[in-house]
């Protein structure tokens, strides 16, 4: 079940960086979360870093997003393949920025591990 930021939210900024999926952004008003990359931390943390942040206690379960733990872990899955085979590294920051200084993944010799990246930048 992913989780959703509700409108008691006061946009103090806190849960964002927390979250270790990147499911979470600015709204049009409030924060919001994505469901489609919320897995309630399953892979990262034994419970949900939003949660435990946000100072209202504003971010209850989306009933609309029910999902078993074993559905959750497979998001995480395939959440960290896309992060690896994509865009950029979904936990690792430092690998980010390699891949966006050195277009890694997007040329056509792929970098499955991370140690490709960070050669990029050093
Ligand atoms: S529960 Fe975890 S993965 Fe889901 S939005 Fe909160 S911090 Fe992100
Ligand atoms: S921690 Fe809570 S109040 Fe703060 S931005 Fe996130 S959802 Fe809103």
């Amino acid at each position: 079940m992913a989780l959703m930021i509700t409108d008691e939210c006061i946009n103090c900024d806190v849960c964002e960086p927390e979250c270790p999926n990147g499911a979470i952004s600015m709204g049009p008003e409030i924060y919001q979360i994505d469901p489609a990359k919320c897995t309630e931390c399953v892979g990262h943390y034994d419970e949900p870093q939003c949660r435990q942040v946000c100072p209202v206690e504003c971010i209850p379960f989306d009933p609309a997003w029910q999902e078993a733990p074993e559905q959750l872990l497979a998001k995480y899955h395939q959440l960290q393949a896309e992060a690896q085979t994509g865009v950029a590294g979904a936990n690792a920051g430092e690998r980010t920025d390699a891949a966006t200084l050195g277009g890694v993944g997007a040329g056509t010799t792929a970098a499955p591990q991370a140690g490709r990246a960070i050669d990029v930048q050093g």
